[in-house]
């Protein structure tokens, strides 16, 4: 038949494993009562007046492609919130890049930088996007492990290591998903010498950077001695509750953006044209929603952490984003027979921590992205759960 004529779709693709977060999600969407503390996405809706702009720039008839880069508005404002915010300095017309998401961003950045065989360092664990991003792009993933121990930071004695003569980038991305991990100025201060003199490229995912909560928020890219090596990904998703909208950008310096770009405007043309214009309005008058955003989870932060801890499952701080990335390895069980049990017996979803990477085994990820009253009654179904291991 057919099937005998066919010829085989990408090899590279067809060893691509899904997402071990949506295999799991897809189980508790057949189940009744479940309460999800799974996902990656702020349960705020959008800031209404940002959601108008967007509306008007409809009613204006501002709904033609804009230019490759984005609109050079945008561009502008983002240059501004970047210097303003984070000490980062970027020409709006040859280093910013607006893309659909950070997740394009992160897919342009490997096509951009590598050739086949180049090896990309990554953290373990991390956000999963990258290593396919990587394997897409013809790249070899060289893994770095992480751990609780060191507060899941990169350090320099790894990341030396880990170079070779092929390495060709490395992916970072802190605050991080999935273990809240956040580097200090002090911290990325002890792996600078070692980008400068290997000359890598780093792709900093940041994301999360507003999402920072108890020490200022800090990036590779505000070393000047190794500014021009730093690939800056952020965008509107996690900030500004705006995963819908699919917005993102890239800061890089203008040899890189350039390349970016040639891939952007033949596979994109240009990012949505009136989330371009609710993205000028969020990053305008925008900044308060933000404030309250963060502050609420904070206290959500608090509230879930302090539960976890109180009730024995033993939970480092995270500083940063919105999961905790809880150590249940006194438990006895992988990460997949915890979670799956807590799923069967409570009627809880989290996350089994190896969806990130192998050495995840022995956590799983909370997200703390949902109400206190929603936090709270998933806290008493994880505390009946756990009496059975006293
Ligand atoms: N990077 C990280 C670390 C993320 O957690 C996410 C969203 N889950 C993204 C990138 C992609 O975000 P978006 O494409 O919505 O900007």
């Amino acid at each position: 038949g057919r099937d005998s004529i066919m010829k085989e779709i990408s090899k590279t693709v067809e060893a691509l494993k899904p997402s071990g977060i949506r295999r799991f999600f897809d189980l508790a969407n057949t189940m009744e009562g479940v309460i999800s503390l799974g996902v990656g996405e702020p349960d705020f809706s959008t800031p209404w007046h940002i959601c108008e702009e967007a509306i008007q720039s409809m009613a204006d008839g501002r709904t033609h492609y804009t230019a490759n880069k984005g609109l050079l508005e945008l561009r502008e404002e983002i240059a501004k919130f970047h210097s303003e915010h984070y000490n980062q300095d970027y020409d709006p017309k040859t280093e910013i890049l607006v893309t659909v998401g950070g997740s394009e961003a992160i897919d342009l950045s490997m096509r951009a930088l590598l050739n086949p065989g180049d090896e990309v360092i990554v953290m373990d664990p991390n956000y999963v996007a990258y290593e396919p991003a990587i394997r897409l792009a013809g790249g070899v993933c060289v893994p770095i492990v992480l751990t609780r121990e060191n507060e899941f930071k990169l350090k320099a004695d790894d990341l030396k290591k880990a170079i070779t003569d092929k390495t060709k980038a490395m992916i970072i991305n802190y605050p991080s998903n999935p273990t809240g991990g956040v580097m200090t100025e002090a911290d990325y201060r002890e792996i600078v010498p070692i980008i400068q003199e290997s000359g890598i490229y780093v792709v900093s995912d940041e994301i999360y950077a507003e999402l920072s909560f108890d020490q200022a928020f800090a990036s590779l890219s505000q070393f000047e001695e190794v500014r021009d090596q730093i690939l800056v990904i952020n965008g509107f998703s996690k900030a500004y509750a705006m995963t819908g909208w699919r917005l993102g950008y890239i800061l890089a310096n203008p040899t890189i953006t350039k390349a970016l770009t040639k891939i952007h405007q033949y596979v994109i043309m240009s990012a949505s044209t009136p989330a371009q214009y609710a993205a000028i309005e969020a990053l305008r008058n925008g900044y308060d929603d933000v404030i309250l955003m963060r502050e609420e989870y904070l206290n959500r932060r608090n509230l879930l952490v302090n539960s976890l801890n109180r009730m024995g499952l033993n939970t480092p701080m995270p500083h940063g984003t919105f999961y905790v990335f809880a150590d249940i390895r006194p438990y006895g069980l992988s990460s997949e027979e915890f979670c799956n049990e807590l799923l069967n017996q409570e009627k809880v979803a989290c996350v089994p921590g190896d969806a990130f990477g192998p050495h995840g085994q022995g956590f799983i990820r909370i997200s703390y992205a949902y109400s206190l009253n929603h936090i709270k009654e998933a806290c008493v179904r994880i505390e009946h759960f756990l009496q059975q291991f006293k």
